[in-house]
């Protein structure tokens, strides 16, 4: 698909794997110039060589970074920025946050959690929005969850910290529309990774169930039958990052196979 992304940088942070991954590769391959991270220096360095073996393109760039400190986040922009530039894509991307219920969710489950779904999206965008308004240009895009919509059961963080991801780039979208950047959300459903098979984990602990069983269970809400790829969300995020999407601003748009129920 031909995205018009040629030489616009873009940072996916939480990518050695999973969504974060498959969107990178997916902009790679339309030509941006990518910056990938993750908490572990070897995965986050072999993700980078796949991504350029994979589609060609040498301009990939890999570093570690946990998302739930300040300090590295900080520095990943740091680098981001002497390595190739000031970027003009942030596709926030993070790490799934522990399942559980209210009963089995601690304190400092909580304090982490909020780190990493909310705190690691307001640095990520105060540190990049300023370049951004210089060009007056950029595009922020929030990978978030069907659970901003509809609740998954035992998945209370999730459920809870990840809304405020909706306040935030809605906010952005008014603030910031005017100076040539669009901030919008995606909300997938159920997308083949590692984080299914946690879940299905979970759920069989709970339930006595196989997790083979557990995954085909999670497809019954899913009018599509089956679960989304990673290249697909990939290529939702490469539209709303290409200037033929550049009249959608402050939506959440669903990429979930129909899953969610509600009409609105
Ligand atoms: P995944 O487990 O396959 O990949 C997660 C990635 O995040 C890995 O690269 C991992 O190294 C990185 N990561 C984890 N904690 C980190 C941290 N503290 N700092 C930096 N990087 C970190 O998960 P995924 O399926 O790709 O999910 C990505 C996000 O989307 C998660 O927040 C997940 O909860 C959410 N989500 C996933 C689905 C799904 O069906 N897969 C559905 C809805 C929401």
């Amino acid at each position: 698909m031909e995205f018009g992304l040629k030489g616009r940088i873009a940072l996916v942070p939480a990518a050695s794997k999973g969504i974060g991954f498959g969107v990178a590769k997916v902009l790679a391959s339309e030509g941006c110039k990518v910056v990938i991270s993750s908490r572990n220096q070897d995965s986050i360095r072999k993700a980078t060589e796949q991504i350029v073996r994979e589609t060609g393109n040498r301009e990939a760039y890999g570093f570690k970074a946990d998302l739930t400190s300040r300090e590295d986040v900080d520095q990943l922009l740091v680098s981001a920025r002497q390595k190739i530039g000031s970027i003009d894509i942030l596709a926030y991307n993070t790490g799934p946050p522990k399942p559980g219920t209210l009963t089995e969710l601690t304190e400092s489950d909580w304090d982490y959690g909020i780190k990493l779904l909310l705190m690691s999206a307001t640095r990520l965008a105060k540190g990049i929005v300023p370049e951004m308004v210089k060009k007056q240009w950029g595009r922020l895009i929030f990978i978030t969850s069907t659970t901003l919509r509809q609740p998954i059961t035992n998945l209370l963080l999730s459920n809870t910290v990840r809304l405020s991801l909706a306040g935030l780039s809605k906010s952005l979208a008014t603030e910031f529309g005017p100076k040539g950047i669009t901030s919008n959300g995606i909300m997938q459903g159920h997308i083949l990774t590692d984080r299914q098979r946690q879940i299905a984990e979970d759920v069989s602990r709970r339930t006595g169930k196989s997790v083979e069983d557990a995954m085909k269970q999670a497809l019954l809400d899913v009018p599509a039958g089956r679960y989304g790829t990673v290249d697909e969300i990939g290529y939702l995020v490469a539209f709303l990052a290409s200037d033929r999407a550049s009249y959608i601003n402050g939506a959440m748009i669903p990429i979930d196979g129909g899953m969610i129920k509600s009409v609105f």
